[in-house]
């Protein structure tokens, strides 16, 4: 088996040896992709290998990402993994959001329930795993949210140093707070996110510092694994659509390269469709999709969302991201504020909660719906793409009716739960218990 290092853009083509340190083609520019030329496996006997894994107490089986490993074949072997166990995360039927969004039925691929609370876990595994075969000793992004969060968690777990680059004066507490707990070299730069992006390379080439930020291939390979373990899940049986928000558009490439290998491979028949919602003030990827000669990504200048994970006005995979909505049939939609915290709330409701970009996905499909993209009776799944808990702020605002959106609009709690203050009084709580809620 080979693998190898392909250049993305069709008319280039140039090919690098796996281990080559290269995020970006040196010849062209375009971002690279990890390719298996010749990688043909035996999907039934996978398939039962793979749901025999599940009940194996070796670390690397119980890995919901590396138990898949046969279609992520990029090491020569196993040596340099270090797992927390991520991926093994539900499908989560939920029939009040089914409602909600339009649907006869919808189930939720929840990556919230990985390791540090995001589907950046799935990635990092193998973004990780790559630093160490190649025997660096530092690893380093450029983020403040997700990213950095399960960055500094598998570095630190593999014994690798974790640096975070991020712009000073712009934090976000929840996320940056699981990076200083795990450990991470930590440096606000004075500069904007692509000066310091420009920095961080200089950096990296400089001081041997192998770069995770949303570029590297390996991530995108470990993200597949949340297609693979979403079909196994489902005995291979593909659904109509996969709904999943739209960011820095990595998550969207991998799981359309994921779908597209495994239908190569004889694992599925059919390739479900894929919808990309995007927040309304941060929607390069929708209106690409939307203007008729998709041609090149305009970006936008100053994003805006509160739903901070999908708040990039530049996204990097654009290119792989059109490719892969194309190839899928699939669609793009954009959201608004008010849109995904109420489909927040209504996910909440239902028991199983997410975080703000999550959302998007039953706002978009509540749109798709209501538009008759999508059918009542389509089998849908949508992908929650990070935990509840990585945002409490934002909740207790919505539900106290104090959530400002950008250019400072309240957000309606159509769907509030207030607390409410009473006496230290049983009769009063009592009647209160009695009346409507
Ligand atoms: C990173 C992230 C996204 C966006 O994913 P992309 O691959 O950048 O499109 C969405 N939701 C959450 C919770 C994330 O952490």
């Amino acid at each position: 088996m080979s693998a190898e290092l392909v250049c993305f853009n069709r008319s280039c083509r140039a090919r690098f040896p796996i281990t080559e340190v290269t995020y970006n083609c040196p010849l062209c520019g375009r971002l690279l992709e990890a390719a298996y030329p010749g990688l043909a496996l035996d999907s039934e006997s996978l398939k039962a290998t793979w749901r025999s894994r599940r009940t194996c107490n070796q670390p690397l089986d119980q890995s919901g990402v590396w138990r898949y490993r046969e279609i992520i074949p990029f090491l020569e072997n196993y040596d340099s993994v270090v797992t927390l166990r991520e991926g093994n995360t539900p499908l989560l039927p939920a029939n009040g959001a089914a409602e909600y969004g339009g649907l006869d039925h919808i189930t939720f691929k929840h990556q919230g329930f990985n390791p540090t609370g995001s589907f950046k876990d799935n990635g990092m595994t193998c973004g990780v795993a790559q630093a160490r075969r190649l025997g660096m000793k530092r690893v380093a992004c450029v983020s403040t949210g997700n990213t950095s969060a399960s960055m500094a968690a598998y570095a630190s777990a593999a014994g690798l140093e974790p640096l975070i680059f991020i712009p000073h004066g712009n934090i976000s507490y929840g996320k940056l707070a699981q990076a200083l707990e795990y450990g991470a070299r930590t440096f606000q730069v004075e500069a904007n996110f692509d000066q310091i992006l420009a920095l961080v390379r200089q950096l990296a080439e400089r001081l041997g510092i192998y770069l995770l930020n949303s570029i590297n291939p390996f991530r995108i390979e470990g993200q597949k694994t949340i297609m693979v373990e979403m079909l196994d899940q489902r005995d291979w049986v593909s659904p109509d659509w996969v709904v999943l928000p739209g960011g820095n558009l990595g998550n969207t490439s991998a799981f359309g390269k994921g779908l597209r290998e495994l239908k190569q491979l004889g694992f599925i028949r059919n390739v479900p469709r894929l919808a990309v919602i995007q927040a309304e003030g941060s929607a390069p990827f929708y209106e690409l999709y939307r203007d008729s000669e998709r041609g090149k990504l305009k970006s936008v200048p100053h994003p805006e969302t509160l739903a901070t994970a999908i708040k990039i006005g530049d996204p990097v995979s654009w290119p792989k991201a059109l490719h892969e909505v194309m190839e899928s049939n699939g669609v793009v939609e954009k959201v608004t504020e008010q849109e995904i915290a109420d489909a927040k709330a209504v996910i909440g409701k239902c028991g199983i909660g997410c975080e703000p970009a999550s959302a998007a996905t039953l706002a978009g499909t509540r749109k798709l719906t209501a538009t008759g993209v999508m059918r009542r009776d389509a089998d849908v799944v949508a992908v929650l793409t990070g935990n509840l808990l990585k945002d409490p702020d934002y909740i207790y605002r919505y539900h106290t009716g104090q959530l400002e959106a950008p250019g400072g609009r309240m957000i309606e709690a159509n769907f509030g739960n207030r607390p409410v203050v009473v006496p230290n009084d049983a009769e009063r709580i009592a009647s209160l218990l009695s009346s409507s809620f």
